[in-house]
């Protein structure tokens, strides 16, 4: 599954440094599709092969002095909770310091691969002072420089080595995952619970706990599906809790282990940055998104408040709109089975696979009505059409002149897929490649 490396350590001593480096190479190969916006915390990279997920851990805003200390707990314990490797970052320039010492108690009780990195080592002359750290007693011991990214090489050799191997075998291999996120008090325990309780008589088991996901099955008139949630998603506390950081942090792991997540909103605050976020995240992994409105039980409705509510959202997600939005009450349990029916229909639609026949027999007439425009003389021909076999759906055209296809046509092209093959919920990626 997949590896999640987390960035942690006092604030400047270099963390967001090595990971834009991280991702760097990463993003340069891959990362460009348009209109996603990037986030600072979170992002895929891969070495020697071996595709990582890296969290930079810093993403707070400090504010005063005395938050500091929680603040650095938290992100802590969230490194804790949701990372399968842990790099603890330390600073040549500053040496040792208390606040040093005290995350590391909290991260050696974690009991996960932990890598003491001391950077800002430019050169040799830093390596004697580095030396100090050893007194930390962890066991792996790196100097590097995120600035010029040497030492990085030995370090990421280790850190994907030390993967674990055994693969986790999946006692619900091939059932529906879902995962409801959602910011904090937005009603997510409440939706789970009701859940539990409707459907008390058909949960079969509550099995499925593995070191970093609990997954609960749960089967209704013939459906089965698995909600999935992680520690950091359960853990309730008190600080800074509405800190979007957080929020995004804690959905990660629960998102990258599901196929559609239930983005919970809250009808009384509306679409806010937090949510845009985690829609950030889901779709940047391509999972299936059902919007689900929650509290609406609070909200004074007229006429058009409703079809109001739907608007603002769609216009606030930009481009991928072609996603249900339901209007629930976790507390009343109203529409609630409504959500999950909902998302087993855009599980549906995910793992749908298009045969090439009928693919081209529909969109080869399309794509003739309305060609690419011209460029400098030239006619784009787009002759064929394939689905690629990927979990989520994926099409590749090819035609003569791939690099002549701009971005409106490549939407034009989605939008088509959409309409004539119902992808709702689901985001599509579509390339145009040299036949
Ligand atoms: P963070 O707060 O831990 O994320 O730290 P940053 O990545 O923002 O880095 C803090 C400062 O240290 C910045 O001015 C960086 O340019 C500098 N810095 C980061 N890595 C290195 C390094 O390897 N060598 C040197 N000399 N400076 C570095
Ligand atoms: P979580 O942090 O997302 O898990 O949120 P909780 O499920 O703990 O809910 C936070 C608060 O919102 C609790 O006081 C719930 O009772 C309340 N709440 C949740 N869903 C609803 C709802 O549909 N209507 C109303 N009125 N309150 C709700």
């Amino acid at each position: 599954m997949s590896n999640i490396v987390a960035i942690v350590g006092r604030p400047n001593v270099g963390k967001s440094t090595l990971f834009n480096r991280l991702l760097e190479r990463r993003e340069a190969i891959v990362d460009s599709t348009a209109g996603v916006t990037r986030d600072r915390h979170y992002g895929k990279s891969d070495w020697a092969g071996v595709d990582f997920t890296v969290i930079d851990t810093g993403g707070y805003d400090v504010g005063t002095e005395d938050v500091f200390e929680q603040e650095i707990r938290k992100q802590v314990q969230l490194a804790v909770d949701e990372a399968t490797s842990i790099i603890f970052m330390v600073n040549v320039e500053e040496g040792l310091t208390d606040t040093d010492q005290e995350i590391y108690e909290l991260l050696r009780k974690a009991n996960k691969p932990l890598y003491l990195v001391v950077n800002k080592v430019d050169s040799s002359k830093e390596e004697l002072p580095a030396t100090e750290f050893y007194q930390l007693g962890v066991e792996k011991y790196y100097t590097l420089s995120s600035a010029t990214g040497s030492g990085t090489g030995e370090l990421l050799d280790d850190v994907v080595n030390d993967f674990p191997t055994t693969e986790y075998k999946d006692p619900f291999e091939g059932l529906p995952k879902i995962t409801i996120a959602g910011r904090p008090n937005v009603g997510k325990s409440t939706m789970t619970n009701a859940l539990l309780d409707v459907e008390r008589n058909i949960v079969t088991d509550i099995a499925g706990t593995t070191r970093d996901s609990i997954q609960t099955l749960y089967n209704k008139f013939g459906h089965e599906f698995v909600l999935v949630d992680t520690a950091g998603m359960r853990r309730k506390s008190k600080v800074n809790e509405d800190l979007e950081f957080y929020s995004v942090m804690r959905s990660i792991r629960s998102i990258e282990y599901s196929d559609v997540v239930i983005l919970m909103v809250d009808a009384t605050l509306g679409w806010e940055s937090q949510d845009m976020n985690i829609f950030g995240l889901a779709q940047k992994n391509r999972k299936g998104i059902v919007i689900v409105v929650n509290k609406w039980d609070l909200v004074e409705k007229e006429t058009n408040t409703m079809r109001d509510f739907e608007a603002a959202i769609k216009h606030k997600i930009g481009q991928f709109t072609d996603i249900p939005i339901l209007f629930v009450s976790a507390l009343t349990k109203q529409r609630i089975l409504k959500a999950v029916e909902m998302a087993m229909e855009v599980y549906e639609a995910r793992s749908k696979k298009i045969k090439t026949s009928k693919l081209n027999e529909v969109m080869l007439p399309v794509f003739e009505a309305l060609p690419p425009p011209a460029i400098k003389g030239k006619f784009v021909k787009i002759k064929y059409c394939v689905q690629l076999p990927t979990p989520s759906p994926q099409f590749v055209f090819f035609c003569n002149l791939p690099q002549y296809v701009k971005e409106p046509y490549k939407r034009f092209a989605e939008n088509q897929l959409r309409k004539h093959f119902g992808f709702t919920g689901v985001p599509i990626e579509v390339y145009f490649r040299q036949k």
